[in-house]
């Protein structure tokens, strides 16, 4: 009898370690979930503001929180204000300060230059 209580102590000891290790490949599953939840959310987010949904959903399962915060800061290329360029006429970005086809280096331009793409 003695013995008996002694060896069902030792099973649940034994016991014990698979539900350990069983809850560590959890752990991994879940973040796995969650990382592929954060890069779906910075995906569609990106997709939104006009970038690449995949290039976004890639940062957003690389650096889940970090990638998150960087598609909400980031700059909205729709709404983003825009003026020609006044030596080759390209439309570029306010935030552009080179022209990516001509090379002139653009400064500020005239508020009446200045078209704002949300703005009907
Ligand atoms: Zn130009």
């Amino acid at each position: 009898m003695g013995s008996q209580a002694v060896f069902g102590g030792r099973a649940r000891a034994l016991e014990h370690v698979p539900v350990q290790a069983r809850q560590n490949g959890r752990v991994g599953y879940e973040y796995v979930v969650i990382a592929v939840s954060f890069g779906l959310a910075t995906g569609f987010i990106g997709r939104g503001k006009g970038g690449s949904f995949w290039l976004w959903f890639l940062i957003g399962t690389i650096l889940p929180v970090a990638g998150l915060i960087a598609v909400i800061l980031h700059r909205n290329e729709d709404t983003e204000p825009e003026r020609t360029c006044p030596a080759c006429g390209k439309t570029q970005k306010l935030y552009v300060q080179v022209c990516t086809r001509c090379g002139t280096e653009l400064y500020l331009p005239d508020r009446a230059d200045v078209r704002h793409p949300s703005t009907p």
